[in-house]
């Protein structure tokens, strides 16, 4: 089965705890804090791949890590950075956020995708003496690489989508204008994986031609199967609606024209508006009436029309040079544009566990879930501020500072983030 969609989790490399160690030398009775810092957790990072077709891969392994950041150590040693952790998909793929669908990245271009961020390794002691504090006996922990559910789907990039019902000769047009080589068959035959081919106009211009697997399969039976394969023409610029004309099979060739266009504004009407070239394939299987009968019927709709013999490549420079035509007056592929995660969904994640380690008066709180809170969180905009009150209060975390004894004037301190505390 052609797999075009999959859900995974991902997870980058936590980083490293910080140390803490002090100085120690023969003869030398205490020295100062030198606890090094732990090292950055790897990434989770996205790339395409122009060898591979399907998500298939995804099925059976559905969880990614990253590696996590070693831990520090004395005489100020950073552990070492944890390795990045790549993972390859067709190109054409889009990541959403799974719970909110939010589009994550579209991964169409060469352009690596960082999805999952390291975490940074926490700092060892030796960054926290101060004038008052000249043995502090705290490092921080790593800091926790991103977690992200992620749903991905397959949407090819192909200028051009062929449509049509089985056996029409999808395959054997896309064989003979472009590198490709699908298997040709006399049979329903349900390609595994979308076949993209590149059609050569000249040396400086080219599209991609995608024959997309199980399109329309079984819809004429009223089974209305292929549907999901119908995604993929959703980037398509324009269609080519393969026809065949000397109904071969027994069918009428204007019903399966009506057919398939039915079927693509079932899926989406949005669809309906794509511009199509309609192809009339099997001429030399056709009567001179049936011919006539066609092309009167598709040119009374105003449609571009054309006439081929895909296997021996009778009229087929023709309707690409249409096909090439069409294009030069059409925009280009779609892209989908980032969107940004909602905060609720942020906030939803959270574990409400936190830490609070009290070195003399400064008060270091840890929590991962807030952590992503606090990257959102924008120190001069006054609502997002709020928001970030509102969060240290309704967690708890405020009323266990005030167990803890924290007073007005003491520190608190939130990863990146330092306060003092007024009650
Ligand atoms: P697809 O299922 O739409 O991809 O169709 P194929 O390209 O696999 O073709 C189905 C069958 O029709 C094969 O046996 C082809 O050889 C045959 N065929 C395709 N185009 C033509 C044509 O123009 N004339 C004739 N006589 N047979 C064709
Ligand atoms: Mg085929």
């Amino acid at each position: 089965m052609f797999v075009d969609t999959a859900t995974i989790k991902i997870k980058a490399g936590n980083g490293g705890n910080g140390a803490v160690a002090f100085h120690r030398e023969k003869y030398v009775a205490s020295g100062g804090p030198d606890g090094g810092d732990g090292g950055k957790g790897g990434d989770v990072v996205f790339v395409a791949d122009d060898h591979l077709s399907t998500l298939s891969d995804f099925r059976y392994k559905r969880k990614y890590a990253a590696e996590n950041g070693a831990n520090g150590s004395g005489s100020r040693k950073t552990g070492k950075k944890g390795q990045d952790l790549i993972i390859r998909v067709p190109r054409g793929t889009v990541l959403r956020e799974a719970e909110s669908g939010a589009v994550l990245a579209d991964i169409s271009s060469d352009e690596p995708f960082i999805a999952a961020k390291g975490g940074k390794g926490g700092w060892g002691n030796q960054h926290f003496a101060t004038p008052t504090r000249q043995a502090p006996r705290f490092a921080r922990d790593g800091y926790p690489g991103e977690e992200w559910e992620i749903k991905m789907e397959l949407k090819l990039l192909a200028d051009v989508g062929l449509l049509g019902f089985p056996n029409v000769g999808k395959s054997s047009l896309i064989s003979v204008v472009s590198e490709a080589k699908p298997v040709i068959a006399d049979y329903h035959f349900t390609t595994l994986t979308p076949v993209l081919g590149v059609v050569r106009m000249g040396p400086e211009s080219s599209f991609v031609m995608a024959d997309i697997p199980g399109l329309i399969e079984g819809a004429g039976e009223g089974v209305g199967l292929g549907h999901r394969f119908l995604r993929h023409v959703e980037r398509c610029r324009m269609l080519v609606h393969i026809v065949d004309v000397a109904g071969s099979e027994g069918r009428d060739p204007i019903e399966d024209f009506e057919t398939i266009n039915k079927e693509l504004a079932v899926f989406d009407p949005a669809l309906t508006a794509c511009p199509q070239i309609v192809a009339g394939n099997k001429a030399d299987l056709a009567t001179d009436e049936q011919l006539q009968r066609f092309r009167a019927y598709i040119e009374g709709l105003g449609l571009e029309y054309y006439e081929i013999i895909a296997p021996i490549c009778e009229g087929t420079q023709a309707l690409m040079n249409a096909v090439a035509a069409k294009l030069a007056t059409l925009p280009p592929i779609k892209r989908y544009e980032t969107e940004a995660v909602p905060m609720d969904v942020l906030a939803r994640k959270k574990d409400t566990g936190f830490r609070i380690v009290k070195d003399e008066d400064v008060y270091y709180v840890e929590a991962e879930w807030l952590l992503k809170i606090l990257n959102k969180t924008d120190p001069d905009d006054y609502e997002s501020l709020q928001y970030f009150q509102r969060v240290l209060e309704t967690s708890g975390i405020l009323d266990a500072l005030v167990q803890r004894g924290i007073r007005e004037g003491d520190t608190v301190s939130i990863y990146d983030m330092e306060f003092d505390y007024v009650p």
